[in-house]
């Protein structure tokens, strides 16, 4: 008895302490075909990717993407140059003094009086399907009421769900976010110099390529009509980001809206992250309701 005692307690002492890597509890696996006949939304982030990064790297995929995009090189991104408040601000419309929350913590949230994008969705479009997959598993809190919700062990099984997904059961609108840039920064620095962080953002266009293949795929075969919208949720110095919303490589990040049919790269100024989701909202016809009381705003 007493070793059993001994062992429960050393297992409570390696798993009880933690959270890191546990599911979300509401887990959900409904795959379910989205209602909307034509217009999607699939959202791409990239944890951890500085402008002048992206910039360096070889991104053959985006690259030919932005010729149909809008986009922003000086996204402001908010202060907490942190990833909960910055994925936060970005799937809430508001900035951390609506939503509370300033570190990798979910502790002050303010999310029942400042809902997520899915929630909000629901509140017009009940029947939407909604899908978030991750390979960080603090993402799949920041929205609720998803059909779909999951947490994948590497980016690649991350890539493969999301190309899965879309084949057989593509949702109204999919939250995707990938990881990949982010540890590489944190492991040997957030550096436009740094080859390894510049390997990492090209295999995310690796992976945005093979997407970029169903999605293209579905709208010629079904006329679907897909917002691809990738962005990301801080940037970064020496190996870290967090207080930095002093430094532009931190702070100022970059947003792509590709749209199909629009055929040409039209760059919008003066953009906030909390601008990107009344915009994707709008794109499946929904407009912002005032008593959200958001601080986005439509870009287009
Ligand atoms: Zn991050």
């Amino acid at each position: 008895m007493k070793k059993l005692i001994l062992f429960s307690v050393i297992l409570f002492l390696i798993f009880g302490c933690s959270d890191k890597f546990k599911p979300k509890n509401e887990i959900r696996t409904e795959c379910k075909q989205g209602i909307e006949p034509v217009r999607k939304v699939l959202f791409i982030g990239w944890d951890g990717v500085r402008t002048d990064a992206l910039l360096a790297s070889k991104t053959a995929c985006l690259d030919s993407m932005l010729n149909s995009s809008y986009y922003n090189l000086q996204t402001d991104r908010g202060t907490y140059t942190v990833s909960v408040p910055g994925w936060t601000s970005i799937l809430h419309g508001v900035w951390p003094e609506k939503h509370g929350l300033t570190e990798n913590s979910f502790e002050n949230s303010n999310y029942s009086k400042y809902a997520d994008i899915f929630s909000l969705a629901r509140q017009i479009k009940p029947n939407l399907s909604l899908s978030t997959l991750s390979h960080w598993d603090d993402f799949l809190r920041i929205t609720e009421h998803e059909n779909f919700a999951q947490r994948y062990e590497t980016d690649h099984l991350l890539k493969e769900a999301i190309k899965h997904n879309l084949s057989n059961c593509p949702p109204d609108v999919m939250l995707t976010h990938f990881d990949t840039p982010d540890a590489i920064g944190h492991d040997s620095g957030f550096s436009p110099s740094n080859s390894m962080y510049l390997k990492g953002i090209e295999l995310m266009d690796i992976y945005l390529n093979e997407i970029m293949g169903i999605i293209e795929w579905r709208e010629q075969t079904y006329n679907e009509e897909w917002m691809v919208l990738i962005t990301t949720d801080h940037g970064g110095e020496g190996n870290g980001h967090g207080n930095q919303y002093d430094l532009i490589q931190t702070r100022f990040v970059w947003s792509i809206i590709r749209l199909p049919n629009l055929n040409q790269k039209i760059e919008l100024s003066n953009i906030r992250s909390v601008d990107l989701m009344p915009t994707m909202l709008k794109w499946i016809n929904i407009p912002v309701n005032p008593i959200w009381d958001l601080d986005g705003q439509v870009l287009f």
